[in-house]
């Protein structure tokens, strides 16, 4: 292994990148084999170095008009076919045994990174898997999943990437008309719970079979140790849902909703993945519904960690041809205290804590009752919360002010500072490590909004601007204070569809 790490050059330029088939050397049932779409006369609208270094890309490549036309789909590597997976997933509950990569073709895989990556263009046009749909995608949702993924990366939430953005003036008919554009999504892999119900309903379980292979031989290599096969299997069921729980619990305190939680849109190893119509929770409201199409609500911000399980419960039956139900009981079980460890963890960061006591969760409780009810903007909230002052210097009025019914606040703050006394650490230092775990800076509707609307006029400052300080959300950044501000009156009903 360290032979082949030494030995592989990087950063390459395009034509020295090394290229395999991946996900396609499972055969021809898994893909279809499908050329992207050219788009009319590109344009490049983003590039994002950091995932450029991350796959052994030289950043200077992106100059080449070789590159636009990988960006665009207007051409592909010559020693991979291009192809497009299938998959199924419930959607909302309800069962859709076809699906696929309408609009999604991986060019290839590379492995000059540290790790192989797929190199997907999303947008590239229509496969065998589109059904009603035209294969595109428009520059307002390519910049959405673009700066949203890089955001998530930067909190430290696992996700898939962006490396580019490719756009045209070609229309693409939503609700309104819009433009096309291309994203170029990088991750290890884009594998789906969907991909193995896809299967699993229509009885192959051999197909189940080779998927689960790959993914263990590929991405959890140290289940191969197991050598009887149905604790093997069972071990990798048990991993996928530690990992959504893991997830789950990130997701959950940064205050982020995606939106559209079906098993389609639900990654093996645990990434975000497939941005939306997705938000961040602003007023905080456990109830919040970030996606106008979800009038049940059954992605509410708060059922998130529930539908998580719910999403690990249908993987289960989609691997029921090789764990036995008791281990799936088990294996399952195992969500739920992984979502709750990893959550307590990153609250107790969130709030400055340092031990651990039982009453911390009636603490926080309270804290997101007090939130909820005075409407509180979350992120706003647990920087400020962050920057309180020291016994010495009375509490921060930026506090309070965020609350309408102060003395909701008061209460709950002498709680907290009675609280703060049980612990060993300084202000200052608590403080610091607070800031370091309450982001100043989410991607806001309103704030992609602008960038979104200025890119639709051909101007990428703004786009650029604010993907440079999500890039860093824990700095202070004082000269871009406006973009940690709860979005203007006006802005505060964006409303977002599935329709990207
Ligand atoms: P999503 O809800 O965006 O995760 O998409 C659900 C399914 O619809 C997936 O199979 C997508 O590939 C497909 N899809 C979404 N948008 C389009 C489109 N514009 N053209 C073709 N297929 C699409
Ligand atoms: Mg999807």
């Amino acid at each position: 292994m360290e032979m082949e790490a030494a030995t592989a050059a990087r950063p390459a330029a395009l034509e020295a990148l090394e290229l395999g088939e991946g996900y396609a050397t499972l055969g021809e049932r898994f893909v279809e084999r499908r050329a992207p779409t050219p788009l009319p006369e590109p344009y490049p609208v983003a590039f994002n170095p950091d995932v450029a270094a991350l796959i052994g890309l030289e950043a200077e490549q992106a100059q080449r008009p070789e590159f636009l036309r990988l960006a665009a789909g207007n051409a592909r590597f010559s020693s991979v076919e291009p192809f497009a997976a299938v998959y199924a997933g419930h959607q909302f509950g309800t069962f859709v045994p076809q699906l696929g990569d309408g609009r999604a073709i991986t060019l290839a895989e590379i492995s000059n990174g540290d790790e192989p990556f797929e190199w997907q263009l999303k947008g590239a046009g229509s496969t065998a898997f589109s059904r009603f749909g035209d294969g595109r995608a428009v520059l307002r949702s390519t910049i959405r999943e673009y700066l949203c993924s890089e955001a998530m990366a930067a909190l430290g939430i696992p996700t898939t990437r962006a490396l580019a953005i490719a756009g045209s003036d070609e229309p693409v008919f939503r609700e309104v008309p819009e433009t096309a554009a291309v994203l170029t999504r990088i991750a290890p892999s884009h594998l789906r719970f969907g991909t193995f119900e896809f299967f699993h309903y229509r009885r192959e379980f051999d197909g189940v079979k080779l998927l689960a292979d790959y993914a263990i031989r590929r991405f959890f290599p140290r289940l191969l140790a197991i050598s009887a096969e149905s604790e093997r299997y069972a071990a990798f069921l048990r991993e996928v849902a530690e990992r959504t729980g893991r997830l789950m619990a990130r997701w959950q305190a940064v205050g982020f909703a995606h939106g559209v939680m079906n098993t389609d849109n639900m990654s093996i190893l645990g990434l975000t993945l497939d941005y939306g119509p997705f938000g961040f929770v602003e007023a905080f409201d456990p109830g919040f519904i970030c996606n106008h199409t979800d009038a049940g609500g059954r992605y509410a911000f708060a059922r998130q960690p529930t539908i998580g399980l719910w999403n690990c419960k249908a993987l289960a039956a989609a691997l029921s041809s090789l764990v036995a139900e008791d281990d799936a009981t088990a294996a399952l079980a195992e969500y739920q205290p992984a979502f709750r460890e990893t959550y307590l963890g990153l609250l107790r960061a969130k709030f400055g804590l340092e031990t651990s006591r039982p009453e911390d969760v009636d603490l926080f409780s309270s804290c997101f009752d007090a939130l909820h009810e005075g409407r509180v903007d979350h992120t706003i909230f647990f920087r400020a919360l962050s920057s309180l002052g020291s016994e010495s210097t009375p509490y921060d009025d930026r506090v309070a002010e965020l609350f309408e019914n102060r003395a909701q606040w008061y209460d709950w703050q002498r709680a907290y500072r009675t609280r703060l006394e049980g612990e060993t650490r300084g202000d200052d230092a608590r403080a610091a490590a607070m800031r370091a775990a309450n982001p100043k800076y989410v991607l806001r509707n309103y704030l992609a909004q602008r960038a979104i609307e200025a890119a639709q006029q051909k101007d990428y400052t703004e786009l650029e601007r604010l993907h440079e300080i999500l890039r860093h959300p824990f700095d202070e950044q004082p000269e871009w204070e406006a973009y940690a501000a709860a979005p203007p009156e006006s802005a505060r009903h964006i409303e977002v569809s599935c329709s990207s």
